[in-house]
């Protein structure tokens, strides 16, 4: 390989030993590496530039501003939308002996004068600001005054009208970068669309960004969809079989998630409800108690979000179909925000649909009823598909997953049998033929299930559908089987549906030759009744759970006196390592994962005391070791060697050239290129020279700088097309299997704001 790729590698391996991060992530938080893109957003904003961070609930955003202010001198304004948000994170900080503190309404003016003493005296390194006290009389002017030296906006698609959470106020922190005008700014959010991303952009007047984009791919997430029978009950027994677990049931109106709540109280188990309709009193403190881990469960409407930054939450649960994807991506997202696996359960009907649309039809006729149609149309898809949850979810992001399965949904562990449905298949497409022949306008697919049973019904008989040859040769089946087997069609193509107000039906070209050729059809059976109530817990941190539960409860006591929820002591995760490797020393307990130094001074004591005694009475257990990425965030599966792909690289190594083994194999040289670069992603090594020129490798190499997201097509756009996307696979392929090859760790991805402007 050529000497620049290697200069690069010990360049990028020598900062990171450079780097003051990684001393003070351990000794202020405990922890002992980064998280994907963590350690480049940190040194983005460390060089002083304006930086974007895109990354999914959960990735770690608040430690890419906090650990950098531990870095530099001066003041790190925070600018954060909620009070409860605010006081969570200046609660974390103060934990872990960071010197924070947060100005906002809630404070008397006597509490607000001492803070803002001890900010003005130096003695402060993260403020948490709410945006419309920024703005509140000569405020900006004290701001002035202070050694600010860098700002974040966090959740900042609250700035954009385009976001779900759009704060006016947001829209004034251009004053703020007035009075500032120095100081770089690095706004952090979730959101996926690009654009609200273009929009923060804008509004924030961000200059030259440095744009971070990661995975949307929540890997200890698990995704299951059931239909929905006996919906009360199901939830009932699934809760009750996860014992001390915290979890969110959403629902779609007020009445019930108030039902659902008081059916899990009569059932023993601990829930409140939280909705817009309750009283703000009310609201924070039945959020207050979920967050303390007085209630398990919180039966919510979709008001209930952004200020929850409970990590452990173990399930979320839809009693009800979600209007949309974002939506579902959003409240499923509140789950496992500790890295820990969570499973997210969806109760789907299709009288939901129905419900929503009706909801829908009220909206007058317009652009935004069309769009709130597909995105429902949308999320009826997603329920009813047989493939894969995840692939199906991130491709709706926009984003790819190498291997089609992901092992971690309902319809990758237990794939669903298959029935032969060619028949059926031909009936249901011809009967769209007929009726379109006979000069008909098209129908929707309800209609055509009336059809294939011979309802007789007004409509089919006033139109004369009865004479139609496939009148009544469906009988064999229900209306509602017809409309399933409707819908599967419609899923692979063969059937398209326009969305007009009332939806119709008409056969594509696809459906077409399928049915000319009278070709075999396979069909999924309908979703399986009832999953297992958890599901395999990859990623799990194995313990001992009987000091696990000990431990629990110490963290409890030790927050109640300190007034502050316990993950603000220590996370489960903390918990878990802790009681699988039994430390009762210093030294020992500093190596948990999120021990800092102020943690053992301050909770070390109690909590190796606690572990301590529990071995003069208990056994000490062993646990196979955690494998490395145990508690973080695992990689996505590389792909792997198939037959096809062994059978180019067998003729590739007995010295065939790509065009060689193209014209052989009668595949193309694209085809052949990427069976190799899988190869090479597997360890095989081959020759650079054999696919491109020194000089091509230079180009390329400059063109991948700080790129690692999935789609060659903007490298292959910048290349103007000189470079063929085989030679860019297997060049990329190369690069990754030089292991420590520092981005290409996981598949997020880090681009430049070129790179941003024209994807
Ligand atoms: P986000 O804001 O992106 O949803 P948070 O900042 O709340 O995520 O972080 C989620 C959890 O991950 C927190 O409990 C945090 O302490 C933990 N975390 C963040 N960075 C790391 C890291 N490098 N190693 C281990 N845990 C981390
Ligand atoms: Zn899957």
């Amino acid at each position: 390989m050529d000497l620049s790729i290697f200069t690069e590698f010990f360049w990028l391996h020598f900062m990171s030993h450079a780097s003051p991060l990684l001393p003070l992530l351990k000794t202020h938080f405990g922890y002992d590496g980064f998280r994907t893109l963590q350690r480049e957003i940190m040194e983005a904003a460390l060089a002083d530039r304006d930086v974007l961070a895109i990354l999914p609930t959960g990735a770690g955003k608040s430690l890419c501003y906090q650990l950098p202010a531990m870095a530099r001198q001066g003041i790190t304004l925070v600018i954060s939308p909620l009070i409860a948000l605010m006081k969570d994170q200046v609660d974390q900080l103060t934990a872990a002996g960071i010197d924070a503190t947060f100005l906002n309404s809630t404070l008397d003016p006597q509490e607000n004068r001492r803070r803002l003493d001890a900010i003005q005296s130096g003695g402060v390194k993260l403020v948490y600001l709410a945006p419309e006290r920024l703005m509140a009389g000569d405020f900006l002017a004290i701001v002035k005054r202070w050694h600010v030296t860098a700002l974040a906006v966090d959740e900042a698609h609250c700035i954009s009208e385009w976001g779900h959470d759009f704060r006016p106020e947001y829209r004034r922190l251009r004053e703020l970068r007035a009075v500032l005008p120095q100081v770089p700014v690095i706004a952090l959010t979730a959101t996926a669309t690009t654009r609200v991303r273009q929009d923060i952009v804008t509004q924030l007047g961000l200059r030259q960004p440095a744009i971070f984009v990661a995975s949307f791919n929540r890997p200890n997430l698990n995704y299951f969809v059931e239909p929905k029978q006996d919906a009360a009950s199901r939830i009932v027994s699934y809760i009750r079989a996860r014992g001390q677990e915290s979890g969110i049931v959403y629902a779609q109106s007020r009445r019930r998630s108030e039902e659902i709540a008081a059916m899990l109280r009569n059932s023993g188990i601990s829930a409140v409800c939280y909705h817009a309709g309750l009283d703000g009193a009310e609201r924070s403190r039945n959020q207050e108690n979920f967050l303390r881990d007085e209630v398990r469960v919180v039966c919510a409407t979709v008001a209930f979000g952004m200020g929850i930054n409970k990590p452990d939450v173990r399930f979320v649960i839809h009693a009800d179909l979600p209007k949309n994807i974002e939506g579902y991506y959003q409240e499923t997202g509140r789950a496992g925000r500790d890295a820990l696996p969570a499973d997210c359960l969806l109760l789907y009907s299709r009288g939901d649909v129905s419900k929503i649309l009706r909801f829908i039809d009220e909206i007058p006729e317009s652009d935004a009823r069309d769009h709130a149609r597909l995105q429902l149309e949308q999320m009826a898809d997603f329920a009813e598909s047989d493939d894969c949850r995840r692939v199906n979810l991130l491709g709706y992001f926009g984003e790819p997953w190498p291997e089609g399965k992901c092992g971690g949904c309902d319809n990758c562990l237990a794939p669903r049998e298959t029935w032969e449905a060619t028949i059926e298949t031909q009936k249901l497409l011809s009967t769209i033929v007929r009726i379109k022949q006979s000069g008909s306008p098209p129908v929707g697919i309800r209609y055509l299930a009336d059809v294939l049973i011979g309802s007789r019904a007004e409509k089919p008989l006033s139109r004369r559908h009865d004479q139609l040859s496939t009148y009544g040769i469906g009988r064999e089946h229900s209306a509602a089987k017809w409309t399933e087997i409707a819908r599967q069609l419609v899923r692979k193509g063969w059937i398209a549906i326009d969305s007009g107000t009332y939806p119709t039906a008409t056969i594509t070209v696809e459906g077409m030759n399928v049915l000319r050729e009278r070709r075999q059809v396979l069909l999924s059976r309908l979703m399986i009744a009832e999953l297992p109530t958890k599901s395999p817990r990859t990623g799990d941190i194995e313990c001992d759970l009987a000091l696990f539960d000990l431990l629990r409860s110490l963290r409890k006591q030790l927050a109640d006196a300190s007034n502050v929820p316990p993950y603000v002591i220590f996370s489960d995760v903390s918990l878990r390592h802790m009681a699988r490797s039994y430390p009762v020393n210093d030294a020992d307990f500093l190596a948990i994962p999120g021990v800092g130094e102020r943690k053992l001074t301050d909770y070390g004591p109690s909590f190796m005391q606690q572990i301590r005694a529990f071995l003069q009475g208990n056994e000490r257990k062993s646990f196979v070791a955690l494998p490395e990425n145990a508690g973080s965030v695992p990689k996505p599966p590389k792909p792997s060697v198939n037959a096809t792909a062994q059978v180019t690289l067998e003729l590739w190594r007995t010295g065939k050239t790509v065009d060689d083994i193209a014209a052989e194999r009668n595949l193309s040289t694209t085809t052949i290129e990427g069976h190799l670069a899988t190869a090479i992603l597997n360890g095989e090594k081959l020759d650079p020279r054999a696919f491109y020129t020194q000089a091509e490798e230079e180009q390329m190499h400059a063109a991948f700088q700080g790129y690692t997201e999935e789609a060659l097509k903007p490298i292959f756009e910048f290349l103007e097309g000189r470079i063929s996307y085989g030679k860019l696979r297997i060049f990329r392929a190369n690069q990754e299997s030089v292991e420590h090859w520092a981005r290409a760790e996981n598949r997020s991805h880090l681009c430049s704001s070129a790179w941003f402007e024209e994807g």
